[in-house]
């Protein structure tokens, strides 16, 4: 699978939804323009959600990717 970067996710419109590791089963949608702020355009996008994700309901420090789609 190819690496793609913030600015690629952004590009292509892409829309992804992580899920609290934590057990509250918080979900949300990623905002890629936060993260590119945050890590610039060119950072590996997984890395970035790996990094950059964290549960914003119960504080948990792993949020894992659920599913992308294109909306
Ligand atoms: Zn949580």
């Amino acid at each position: 699978m190819p690496i793609l970067t913030l600015r690629e996710y952004i590009v292509a419109g892409m829309q992804v939804q992580v899920g609290c590791m934590g057990g509250c089963g918080h979900r949300h949608k990623i905002d890629f323009q936060k993260l590119m702020d945050i890590y610039g355009p060119d950072m590996d996008a997984v890395e970035a959600l790996r990094a950059g994700t964290r549960c914003r309901h119960c504080g948990a420090g792993t949020m894992f990717v659920t599913y992308p789609y294109t909306g």
